[in-house]
């Protein structure tokens, strides 16, 4: 493992790392920053592993579980004239992108002495943790809102969370959660935690390793883990000398939940608030500052979609073979419109990561059908 510090974000004190600690005392969130010792990628590779486990020296943590986490595959398609890598992060064990940082956060919980956990979540990131917190033999507590998915609630009890369903926005779930730790159950969610962000870069390592660089990553925005994770990952990259730049960022929201797009430029009429991408259905959260500077320090941008423009590539997606949810929609209608706007050019190449499994919300999903009469 190389050294790290854990770093508040907003006023860059260091905090300890023998503790537990999601927030400052400032209000604002750790990042972990890995001492990378002008070390080569490729060189601090576990070769033999073709699992998370491969970038072990890159992740803060000790005793990460023997189980097959990450590695997902990448299937390339063009469209409209620009190589696109879709990245299936649906297929991971828990059914999303959320896994990785899970995987990464439980074992951590677990190092510092935990013996249970609390997250908040519309859904997947519970199903993640909860799993996680299943194979490692701790408890969890999974806050989620009374709207969110009953696929996904279901889920979440057959895999033995103690689940509680509040009725209130995302915000409000995130308020309860945070009041129910005391001692030995802690709050790892992944708003606030910086080492979600350490597995969710891993992400960014394979598909460097699968399809070396590309020109531009188009991620939908929640809470933005799986965009600072990228972020921080290929940052990483450049450092280890194994690529020169980090790729542009097109973060994706939908409407009623888009203040960080707006922030970075983007202008959309909205009519409705979105109902369809429930995994990124979050009014303001933390890390908002950090996610428009990383998008900005790309010369990414951003774009806000609604739902009438996510059935459709939600449609074409499984025309394609991929079985994915609503919110992996978006930034499949946000790539559509990039083309078309010019964003992306002609001929580039594009990681686009599918988040999330449709296979929690097929009754979701035969409702879009009907709707759209296909
Ligand atoms: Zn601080």
């Amino acid at each position: 493992m190389l050294p790290f510090k854990v770093v508040c974000w907003n006023c860059g004190k260091e905090a300890r790392r023998d503790e537990w600690r999601w927030q400052d005392d400032c209000g604002g969130a750790f990042d972990i920053i890995l001492d990378l010792q002008s070390r080569k990628f490729t060189e601090l590779i576990d070769a033999k592993e073709e699992n998370i486990r491969r970038y072990a020296q890159f992740l803060p943590v000790e005793g990460l579980l023997s189980v097959h986490q990450g590695w997902t595959p990448i299937v390339k398609k063009k469209i409209s004239g620009v190589e696109v890598n879709f990245k299936l992060e649906y297929l991971s064990l828990g059914g999303s992108f959320k896994d990785r940082g899970a995987y990464v956060s439980v074992a951590k919980a677990k190092e510092l002495g935990a013996t249970g956990i609390i997250v908040d979540s519309s859904g997947n990131a519970g199903i993640s943790f909860s799993l996680m917190a299943l194979l490692s033999g701790i408890a969890i507590d999974v806050f989620v809102p009374k709207h969110a998915p009953e696929g996904k609630k279901n889920l979440l009890r057959l895999l033995q969370a103690n689940v509680h369903e509040i009725d209130g926005d995302r915000m409000e779930v995130n308020r309860e959660a945070i009041k129910a730790e005391r001692e030995g159950l802690v709050y790892v969610g992944h708003w606030w935690n910086p080492y979600f962000i350490e597995g969710e870069k891993t992400m960014a390592y394979e598909a460097y390793e699968q399809i070396g660089g590309v020109d531009y990553v188009v991620v939908p925005v929640g809470s933005g883990t799986i965009l600072l994770g990228l972020y921080k990952g290929y940052q990483e990259l450049v450092e280890l000398q194994a690529l020169n730049k980090v790729p542009e960022i097109i973060a994706v929201q939908a409407c009623g939940y888009s203040e960080i797009c707006k922030e970075l430029g983007a202008r959309k009429e909205c009519v409705t608030k979105s109902k369809l991408a429930d995994g990124i259905a979050i009014t303001n959260p933390p890390r908002r500052e950090q996610i428009v500077e990383a998008v900005k320090r790309t010369n990414g941008h951003g774009i806000i979609v609604d739902d009438e423009e996510i059935k459709e590539p939600l449609v074409e997606l499984r025309k394609l073979g991929f079985i994915v949810e609503p919110t992996s929609a978006t930034a499949y209608a946000a790539l559509e419109q990039s083309i078309k706007e010019g964003f992306i050019k002609p001929k580039s190449k594009v990681l686009l990561p599918l988040t999330g499994s449709g296979l929690k919300l097929v009754d979701e999903l035969i409702e879009i059908k009907e709707c759209l009469k296909m």
